[in-house]
């Protein structure tokens, strides 16, 4: 009888760690490195190794199915809300200044130095990737990124797809023109054609006003621009901040039509149902609003 239980117990405990290893090399074909030889190892190093995750991805990816004893494989169970339990994966388009541009190879402006004092907060390495602005939504939702944070609006159909935090910047719409074009109001908009950066919300705002037919959809808000200065399109229809910081790279060229458009706040977005890192993140957003921290980095970039 006794070894009977004995080998339905083993029986019982190979079903697992299968199960378990099963999980783990799906993860590190996911994450996208490393073979099995490393990741069973891994596994069987249990908890000693999940405090001591830092380099591989397989190591992390064990350190993520292997921790908690009932472990679903739900991203927001590693304890973190994030894919791998070190690391805070932002997804930006860093073509918005100046919530997110580059310089030289590296991602800066609000959002990078927002995300950068969250991480720290909650003890995450803060990793960025600079993607297309319309490929963010669904980088979020396949567990590419862990966040987006891309001075990005908070709308009700995007809020069926993503969570959102609390908000931390107003913004609104803004046209650009040449300096010498007759648009002066929305209204003057109707028959023109309107550039936009694809996927955002002056996209739909011009959806609002014209037919998709006069909408040109650019990869970045500075190529929309482009194409307004080379009479291409009549107007560009952007978020006011990256208006005024491409206003001001083209003083002589184009110019500024503020108030048309209603108010948008910007917020952070993690996968629907990411109850575990949005309280994080709500938490650390709410310390550096409170500690003055936040305050720095909008001076710092917004003038
Ligand atoms: N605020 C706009 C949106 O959310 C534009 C954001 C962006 O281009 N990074 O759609």
């Amino acid at each position: 009888m006794m070894r009977h239980n004995r080998e339905t117990l083993t029986e019982d405990f190979m079903k697992k760690i299968m199960k378990t290893m099963a999980a783990v090399i799906a993860l590190t074909l996911l994450v996208g490195s490393v073979g099995c030889t490393s990741t069973a190892k891994t596994v069987f190093q249990k908890e000693t190794t999940a405090a001591a995750a830092t380099t591989t991805a397989a190591t992390t990816a064990a350190a993520t199915t292997a921790a908690p004893a009932d472990a679903t494989t739900a991203p927001a169970d590693t304890g973190t809300g994030t894919k791998d339990p070190t690391k805070l994966v932002m997804g930006t388009n860093a073509a918005f200044p100046p919530f997110e541009y580059l310089e030289g190879s590296a991602v800066v402006g609000v959002d990078a130095d927002l995300m950068a004092a969250i991480a720290k907060e909650l003890g995450l390495t803060l990793e960025i990737s600079d993607m297309e602005f319309d490929s963010l939504p669904t980088a979020l939702s396949n567990g590419q990124i862990d966040v987006i944070a891309a001075g990005f609006t908070v709308k009700p159909d995007r809020e069926e797809t993503m969570d959102f935090s609390a908000p931390y910047y107003t913004a609104a719409q803004t046209i650009i023109v040449l300096k010498d074009s007759k648009i002066a109001t929305v209204d003057d908009l109707k028959d023109k054609i309107i550039g936009v950066q694809s996927g955002t919300t002056g996209q739909f705002s011009a959806e609002e006003l014209t037919s998709t037919d006069n909408i040109k959809g650019f990869a970045s808000g500075m190529l929309a621009v482009e194409a307004l200065k080379n009479k291409q399109v009549d107007a560009v229809i952007i978020d006011n901040n990256p208006a005024k910081a491409y206003g001001d790279q083209n003083l002589d060229t184009i110019t500024m039509i503020e108030g048309q458009f209603a108010d948008e706040e910007y917020a952070l977005a993690v996968a629907k149902g990411n109850t575990v890192l949005l309280t994080k993140i709500n938490d650390a957003l709410a310390k550096l609003k409170a500690d003055g921290s936040f305050d720095a980095i909008i001076s710092k970039y917004v003038k």
